[in-house]
């Protein structure tokens, strides 16, 4: 949905659970981010403001097992950026998918504890109805969330983890005050 809304390589997280052998995505989030056409920008300001909101909203972050991203218009690859984000996560795994507009999308598997291996091609079984309701949630959302910027790569690490536990830190911090 995000993707096919947005004129932008727009980014975002979700939840992932395992249910037998299967991977299933519940919750996709877009995070509040600025893009451009060419270059996603995924700050650590932005990650941290997420996870804010989700703590605030009585949310669980350690669902948070999916990184997604749009191509736009071009075909669905790793491309170099993409390579380093995917494997930057401080997760034990982690699932990456990559769609575009033309409702193709590419999805991989990283798994960083007991062992590093990358297992990509895996099959995408979509299960949601389009609403109209929906649809204008999405486009408010994007139009809210994502704001453009001039072409600028940031590479960054990525640590749900650390992000929590800095937060959980601020957060004892402010109730002392
Ligand atoms: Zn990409």
């Amino acid at each position: 949905m995000y993707i096919r809304y947005c004129q932008e390589e727009v980014s975002g997280l979700g939840r992932v659970s395992m249910v037998g052998n299967n991977f299933v995505i519940h919750d996709v989030y877009l995070l509040e981010q600025k893009v451009s056409a060419t270059n996603t920008v995924l700050s650590p300001k932005d990650l941290s403001n997420f996870l804010v909101k989700m703590v605030t909203d009585g949310d669980d972050p350690e669902g948070i097992k999916l990184w997604w991203h749009s191509h736009v218009d071009m075909p669905v690859f790793w491309s170099n950026i993409d390579e380093h984000t995917a494997g930057s996560f401080r997760n034990k795994w982690m699932l990456s998918l990559v769609g575009n507009k033309a409702e193709e999308f590419r999805i991989r598997l990283d798994i960083f504890d007991p062992f590093r291996l990358t297992i990509d091609g895996l099959e995408l079984k979509i299960d949601f109805s389009d609403d109209l309701i929906m649809t204008e949630d999405v486009k408010k959302e994007i139009s809210e969330k994502v704001s453009s910027v001039n072409p600028f790569p940031v590479f960054f690490d990525f640590d749900v983890a650390q992000a929590l536990v800095d937060h959980r830190l601020r957060l004892s911090q402010r109730r002392k005050k």
